[in-house]
Order: C-alpha cells, then structure tokens, then sequence
C-alpha cells in the first residue's frame, strides 16, 4: 500500500483530495473544523518536504450549480488558522484560472479550489474533467475517506492520470488500517457491537462480520425484531415485521459458523417515546402492550460489559439506545465506558459509521477509544465487504 510516506514532494506539488465538507452556520462560519484537522498532517509533510499543495474538495451539494453559500471561499479563514498557513484560492477548480494558480504555486503555499460540486462533471466521474484536475498536480494524493465510497472524478478518476505517482495520504491509510483490523489482522477475541435502529440498514454489515467476529453484541432498536421473532412481547416496540425470518436466520447462521450472539436480556421501557416518559427496567421479551424498549437494561448492561472486557479487538457501530434523550442515554454511556476501559487494557477499539460517532462526540469518548472514522457511508460499506472505488483507485 502506497501511502504519502512513501514519496518525497520537494519540488514537487500534491493534488490532494480532502475532504473540507464542513457544516457552515447562517453567517457562513465553520462550525466544527474536525475535517481539516484531519487533513493537517498529509498537508504539513508534503509542505515540509520541500513541496507545495493543491487542495480540492466539495462542499454540500451545489448539484453543478455556483450556489454561493456552498463555496469553499468561506473555509479560507478555518483552513489558513489550522495548518499555519496563508491559504491561497482560486474561484473555479479547473481551467484557466486554475491552471494559472498552480503554476504560480511555490515550495511552502497552499492553493484551495473552489468547490468540485460546482460541476456536475464531478459526481458523474467524467474523465474529462478529471484530466484537467491532473494538470493541476505533479503526484495524487487521496486523503478523502468520507468520500472513498464514491467513483467521482476527483476520487477515483483522477488516479488514472498518476500512474506510479499516486498515494494515499495519513487519514486515508489510517481509516484502512483500522479497518483492515476489525475485518482481518486483530487479536481474537473480535468483538462487533452493533447498534441503532433497525436491521435493515445494517443486515448487510451483519452478514460480512459473521465470518470475522467472535462475538456479535446486538442492541438498541433492531433487537426487537429479534426478540419478537423468537417469540417474545415487545409491546409498542420499533419492529420491521418483514426481517424477523431474517433475524432467525442470522442467528442460525451465527451458530453454524460458531459467533456468539448477545442479545439483550432487559431493557429500560418507557410509556411514550419521549424523555419525561413513565420508565421501568422489564425482561426484553416481556414488554407490556403501551410500553417500548428505549435503552438496555442493567442486566444487559452487565452482561455485554463482561464480553467487552474480554475482547481485543472491537467494533463498535450504532447506539445501544435512544441517546439523544437523556433519560435513554446512560445504556450508550456506559458501553461507552467499558469499551474504554478494554482499550486502556489493551484492545483495539474502532467506532464508526453513523450515529456511533456523533454518541462517541457527544459523550466525550473520541480521546478515550483506538479509532473514530471520520467516514459515515465509507465506513459502512467497508464494513459490509465493498471495495471502495477511491481506495481501488489507488492500489490500481
Ligand atoms: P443508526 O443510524 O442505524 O445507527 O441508528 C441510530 C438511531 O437509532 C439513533 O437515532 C437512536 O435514537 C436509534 N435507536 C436506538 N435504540 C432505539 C430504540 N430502542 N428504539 C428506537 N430507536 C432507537
């Protein structure tokens, strides 16, 4: 795997696709700066190298349109502050406006592009305009993992114009190795907690981990499904009535390939979906008619941190309960707790994909786990087996 330690930029200037999709508040201020922190490494060592660097990102969804609010211009301030460096910017990321920025690009400057998504040629992954993104850089740097999952001009196309000179930059090789992990090389026991509303979105994800886990911890919404397609009462629980066959038959297929599953045993119940709700701890499979499960029970809890601590490896991905409401949180919190206390005994922790990563924000737990992606869709179809085209790109 060739990542951007592999190459020397003195002299040289790197095309990196980042990925700068901050949110933006109404005055067009960065709200949350995480993405170009990320960034700031792969940009620092190409800049120390003797190189320069030509920034290209996208930023909402402009749909090829010059929407003003979505231009990277409002970054300018945010990118500068973070890497210590006078950024430069060129209203347009191809053409002449652009090619003549980079020619002008000296050892030590940053150049930023205006936003791709002002072309739809971008999302379409036309070659054309992929081309005309390559003249603008020497060597190809990919440290875009949020948008890896994508065949987009700038994410995968581009590659071809880069034979022997393209790599992965420290995000990027980061998210692959921490992946590479959970899926492959990590200490047994794995250990794979998934969360979150519902089985469908995540069945896809269930059936690849089945043949890389030693045990699969399931909880939050979709173990209703489960619970009642054994049988069991769940009162006015979320439920997809047409995936119980399929939760039957993961749990089938879990035992034949020798996956202990932990499913919960209680649950925190509530009368309404909301915080100041009437609440009381019942077995999961005996929910009364007007009452739902919201968050795991103490006895769950108990049971699922007895699994964590045992584990070297761990996936974490989806809440184990309604976390945005304080009174179905503490479920989330304290699996939070135990993964990082496994992780200070020495496992290896990945939170990613979805609303794991925002639990993991809100509660403080970033600094206190191996690994958070940075990548929501990439993260999920990595694990669900897909190769993603910007990482094939690469290694083609
Ligand atoms: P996902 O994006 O699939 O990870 O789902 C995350 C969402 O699942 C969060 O918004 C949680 O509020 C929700 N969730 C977790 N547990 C439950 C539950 N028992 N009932 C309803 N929603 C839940």
């Amino acid at each position: 795997m060739k990542t951007i330690d592999d190459y020397n930029f003195e002299g040289k200037k790197a095309l990196i696709r980042v990925d700068f999709n901050v949110p933006l508040d109404a005055d067009l201020n960065v709200t949350d700066t995480t993405r170009i922190e990320a960034a700031k490494p792969s940009i620092i060592k190409v800049l120390e190298d003797g190189g320069s660097a030509v920034l290209m990102s996208h930023l909402g969804r402009p749909k090829g349109q010059r929407v003003p609010e979505m231009s990277l211009q409002h970054i300018i301030d945010a990118v500068s502050d973070i890497i210590g460096v006078e950024v430069k910017f060129v209203e347009d990321c191809i053409g002449e406006k652009a090619a003549e920025a980079a020619n002008n690009l000296k050892a030590g400057e940053i150049l930023l592009l205006e936003n791709l998504r002002y072309y739809q040629e971008e999302t379409q992954g036309d070659e054309g305009f992929a081309k005309q993104l390559a003249a603008l850089g020497d060597i190809y740097i990919n440290d875009a993992f949020g948008t890896a999952h994508r065949a987009h001009a700038s994410t995968t196309i581009v590659a071809r114009f880069f034979p022997g000179k393209k790599c992965f930059g420290y995000l990027l090789a980061n998210e692959i190795k921490a992946i590479d992990k959970v899926m492959r090389s990590g200490d047994k026991p794995v250990t794979a907690i998934l969360g979150g509303a519902k089985v469908s979105s995540k069945i896809t994800i269930i059936e690849n981990i089945l043949d890389k886990v030693d045990h699969l911890i399931i909880g939050g919404g979709m173990t209703y499904t489960f619970v009642k397609a054994q049988g069991g009462s769940i009162g006015e629980s979320i439920c997809e009535d047409d995936k119980m066959e399929l939760a039957l038959d993961i749990l089938k297929q879990a035992e034949s390939k020798g996956v202990q599953v932990h499913l919960p045993t209680d649950v925190l119940a509530a009368d309404a979906f909301s915080n100041d709700a009437n609440i009381r701890v019942v077995p999961v499979n005996e929910i009364p008619a007007g009452w739902q499960g919201l968050d795991a029970g103490p006895d769950t809890l108990a049971a699922f941190k007895a699994v964590i601590l045992v584990s070297k490896t761990i996936l974490w991905n989806g809440p184990v309960g309604v976390f945005e409401m304080e009174t179905f949180s503490k479920g989330t919190i304290a699996l939070g707790h135990y993964i990082e206390e496994a992780t200070q005994k020495g496992a290896f922790s990945l939170v990613g994909g979805g609303d794991s990563v925002a639990a993991v924000k809100q509660f403080g737990f970033q600094d206190k786990v191996s690994y958070v992606s940075t990548g929501g869709g990439a993260m999920l179809e990595s694990l669900e087996g897909k190769t993603l085209p910007g990482i094939a790109a690469i290694l083609a």
